[in-house]
C-alpha cells in the first residue's frame, strides 16, 4: 500500500475508532474508543451511526445488592483497548457498524416510571436513527422500557434472554411488579415478543413457586437450562435458537449473572452452575446472521467485581453483539 493509502486508511480508522495512544493522552473513556455522539449531535449530523452503544446507569429495580448503575463508567473504562478486527467473524467491528457512544441515559434516579420512559424515549430515539442500540445497565429493569422502544418500531420481536434467573416474578415476593426480576413477564404479557419466540438460557435459580418456574413455558418460551447448555454444548443451543428465528427482528437481552460467578463474580445475585466466559462469548457467536435490533448486557455490579474480572466479561460481550451488527452490515 502506498503512503498516501495508508494515511488515508489511517484516517478512515481513527473516525472509526480513537488510536490507543489519543485515549491515553486525553483519559476520556468512552466505549471502544469510539466517538462520543449524544443524541442531539446524532440528529444533527449527516453521518449515520449503525450502532449506539449507551450506558444506563440505573439500578433502583434491584433486589439485593445495588452497585450496578456504576457499570458503564466501569464498563467503558475496560472497554478501552478491545481491538476492532473480529477474530472469528474476520469483520472490522468499528467500522463495519459505524458504532458511536451515545453517552449515557441521563435521568434523576429517584422514580422508576420516569426512568422507564427516559430509556424507552431514548431507545426510541436510536431506532428511529435506524441505528441499533446496544445498552449496557444497569439491573435487568432497564430491558423492559427497552424492548418496548423495539417492538414499538418492529412489532413483536424474538428475544434471547440469558440469565440464571427467568425473570418473570410478580409482585408477589417484593411488592413491586417492576423490580429486575420481572422484565420477561412483562415482555410476555405486553406482547412485545411474537408467540412462540422468547428463548432464555441458562437458566438454573430456584424459583418462588411452581407457577412462577412454568411461567415463560406455558407461554411458550424455550427454556435451554445451564445444564442442558452443558450437557448439548452452546454451539448446538445457538444453532437451535438461530434456526427457530430464521429472520425475526431480534432483541437480545444478556443478564451477567447467567455466567458462572467464578468467572463473573461482580453481579448482585449470583448463581453458582453457570456458563463459563468462554460458553456465553460462543452463544453470542453463534447468532450470526441474525437480525439483531438491540441488545443490553445488564447486572454488572462494580463493587462485587475482583480484577475487572465482570466488566471485561461484560465489555467482550458488547463487542460480541456489535459483531452481530456488523456482520449484517457487511453482507450489506
Ligand atoms: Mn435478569
Ligand atoms: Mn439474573
Amino acid at each position: 500500500m502506498s503512503a498516501p493509502a495508508i494515511a488515508e486508511t489511517e484516517r478512515a480508522r481513527a473516525a472509526a475508532q480513537q488510536p490507543a495512544l489519543d485515549y491515553i493522552r486525553s483519559g476520556q473513556t468512552p466505549f471502544f474508543r469510539l466517538p462520543l455522539c449524544d443524541a442531539e449531535r446524532r440528529r444533527g449530523s449527516r453521518e449515520r451511526a449503525g450502532a449506539v452503544v449507551l450506558g444506563v446507569p440505573y439500578d433502583g429495580g434491584a433486589t439485593v445488592h445495588a452497585g450496578a448503575r456504576l457499570a458503564p463508567y466501569h464498563v467503558r473504562r475496560v472497554s478501552a483497548f478491545l481491538q476492532p478486527f473480529h477474530p472469528y467473524h474476520q469483520v472490522d467491528v468499528f467500522e463495519a457498524t459505524r458504532a458511536v457512544d451515545g453517552g449515557n441515559v441521563a435521568f434523576p434516579p429517584f422514580d422508576p416510571h420516569a426512568v422507564r420512559e427516559a430509556i424507552r424515549a431514548e431507545v426510541a430515539d436510536v431506532l428511529a436513527g435506524g441505528a441499533v442500540p446496544i445498552l449496557l445497565g444497569g439491573d435487568h429493569s432497564i430491558a423492559l422500557p427497552a424492548l418496548r422502544a423495539a417492538a414499538e418500531r418492529h412489532g413483536p420481536l424474538a428475544v434471547v434472554h440469558v440469565d440464571a434467573h427467568p425473570d418473570t416474578s410478580d409482585d408477589a415476593v417484593w411488592g413491586d411488579a417492576y423490580h429486575h426480576g420481572t422484565p420477561l413477564r412483562h415482555a410476555l404479557e405486553e406482547r412485545l415478543v411474537e408467540d412462540g419466540q422468547l428463548y432464555q438460557v441458562g437458566v438454573r435459580a430456584p424459583s418462588a413457586d411452581a407457577l412462577e418456574a412454568s411461567f415463560s413455558r406455558r407461554r411458550g418460551a424455550r427454556v435451554y437450562t445451564a445444564f442442558e447448555t452443558a450437557e448439548r454444548g452452546v454451539d448446538s443451543i445457538a444453532a437451535d435458537v438461530r434456526r427457530r428465528i430464521g429472520d425475526r427482528k431480534t432483541y437480545l437481552t444478556f443478564d451477567v449473572d447467567a455466567i458462572d460467578p467464578a468467572f463473573a463474580p461482580g453481579t448482585g445475585t449470583p448463581v453458582p452452575g453457570g456458563l463459563t466466559s468462554r460458553e456465553a462469548i460462543q452463544l453470542v457467536r453463534g447468532l450470526a446472521g441474525v437480525s439483531l435490533v438491540g441488545m443490553d448486557v445488564v447486572e454488572v455490579c462494580p463493587a462485587l467485581d475482583h480484577a475487572d474480572l465482570t466488566c471485561h466479561l461484560a465489555a467482550h460481550l458488547l463487542y460480541e453483539g456489535l459483531g452481530l451488527v456488523a456482520l449484517r452490515a457487511d453482507a450489506g
